[in-house]
């Protein structure tokens, strides 16, 4: 069996960087990645608020990250890892393919995409339903699309369809917005951009493929349909830890419960970035994470 100093299960940001961080100290590094690396980053067009890089897209961030880690040692297979196993001083990886050895584990697997909780939602995705606003929005070119949520994600995506669809509804179920405030003054900016504020989707509606959506005012209970071929859901993410339940403590919410020291309760194994118990996901704190963890499993290693 291969035995690695440190493996990682999730190759975003977080995992990239704690194999910078590993490496640069010396010890062997193995980064197993599910889908693609890069994490959710990818589907990112232009991220605005990474200290000292105002304007990079999501692509770019993730290609440099995985060519510096590669560069300084750090091997990435794309293995998805099923189950950790603590045997004490060593740690047991499983994937869908293989079998590891390492003296310290990362968990950075990030989160997924949540489900908006809708009937036919699972149907129609691929056909009009779509949670990736710069994966398909150039299928909705020049037609009408509508971005559900109220986070930095449903704000961004609403943006960027602004400028390939028609008009764009965003439909949020409350009246203030989670996401950035600045984000939102660009879209109120944008005359194509329709805000259905304190409104919640009730229906998909389309037989073969999504025609339009039916939306319920909050206040009132009044039902309204909107004439689209596209729905971009953008209801926020749900933690990758389903592999981990039966080794690390997950909250309520699945989160694996770690402090900023990123130590779960099992020495030799810690978690980094989004899946991580936290106050604060963003890009910049995923990269401090795979810091903080790579460095707290190299001390491990070393006592
Ligand atoms: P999020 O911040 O958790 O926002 C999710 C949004 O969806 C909220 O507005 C929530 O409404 C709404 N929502 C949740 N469940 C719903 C349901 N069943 N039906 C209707 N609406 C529902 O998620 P996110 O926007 O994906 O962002 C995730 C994290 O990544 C955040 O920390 C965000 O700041 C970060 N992010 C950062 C950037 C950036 O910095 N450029 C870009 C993208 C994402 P309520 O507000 O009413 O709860």
């Amino acid at each position: 069996m291969e035995h690695f100093d440190v493996i990682i299960a999730g190759a975003g940001p977080a995992g990239l960087t704690a194999a910078i961080y590993v490496r640069r100290a010396a010890k062997t590094v193995l980064v197993l990645e599910a889908k693609a690396w890069g994490g959710q980053i990818i589907n990112t067009p232009d991220i605005e608020n990474y200290p000292a890089a105002a304007h990079i897209s999501g692509t770019d961030f993730a290609n440099s990250l995985y060519a510096q880690a590669t560069a300084l040692g750090a091997e990435v297979r794309l293995e998805k890892v099923v189950r950790v196993e603590d045997l004490g001083e060593a740690k047991l990886v499983r994937t869908l393919r293989d079998e590891y050895e390492a003296g310290a584990v990362i968990l950075a697997t990030g989160s997924e995409n949540r489900k908006l909780g809708v009937e036919r939602e699972q149907e129609l995705t691929g056909r009009g339903v779509s949670y990736c606003a710069t994966c398909d929005g150039n299928f909705f070119r020049r037609r009408d699309v509508a971005v559900v949520g109220g986070g930095n994600t449903a704000l961004e995506d609403a943006l960027y369809l602004a400028e390939l669809a028609r008009k764009v509804y965003l439909i949020h179920r409350r009246d203030g917005f989670r996401g950035e405030e600045a984000t939102a003054a660009l879209l109120r900016e944008k005359e194509n951009v329709e805000l259905v504020l304190n409104a919640q989707v009730t229906a998909l509606l389309g037989d073969k493929r999504l025609t339009g959506v039916e939306v319920a005012d909050k206040r009132t209970g009044e039902k309204r349909s909107l004439e689209v071929q596209g729905l971009f859901v953008a209801v926020g993410r749900v933690p990758e830890n389903e592999s981990f339940r039966e080794l690390v403590e997950l909250d309520a919410s699945g989160y694996a419960v770690a402090g900023e020291n990123c130590r779960t309760r099992i020495p030799g194994v810690f978690v980094a970035g989004d899946n991580r118990t936290k106050e604060v996901r963003q890009l910049v704190t995923a990269a401090a994470d795979g810091a903080v963890a790579a460095t707290e499993a190299v001390r491990y290693l070393n006592s």
